[in-house]
């Protein structure tokens, strides 16, 4: 989490309490236009969708990670189980597995 800036949730309008229970009109109302509902979809943390940004190649100890093209490549030969990558990674894409 400290990697993310922490930004306060938009919450969309809602009927008063005193109005819900004297009609059938939609409780909540929804965002106030297209900025509100951007804001709060820029707060997503894409969990398990990998955003290339490079946490894992940059704090690996034995710098065996690699980015190309096709992607981020592990070299398991040198690979050490020390599970830095799989603790950096903000979004949980690199999980340690026994294999
Ligand atoms: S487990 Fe450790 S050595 Fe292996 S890729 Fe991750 S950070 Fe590098
Ligand atoms: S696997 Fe995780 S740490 Fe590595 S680039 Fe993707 S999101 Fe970043």
């Amino acid at each position: 989490m400290h990697v993310f800036e922490h930004v306060p949730q938009r919450h969309g309008a809602e009927l008063p309490a005193a109005t819900r229970t004297r009609s059938f009109v939609e409780v909540r109302r929804g965002y106030d236009g297209a900025q509100d509902a951007t804001s709060e979809a820029a707060r997503c943390f894409s969990c398990g969708v990998c955003n290339s940004c490079d946490r894992c190649v940059e704090h690996c100890p034995e710098g065996i990670l690699r980015r190309d093209a096709d992607g981020y490549h592990f070299d398991y030969d040198y690979c050490k189980g020390c599970g830095v990558c799989a603790t950096e990674c903000p979004r949980s894409v690199v999980f340690m597995a026994e294999l």
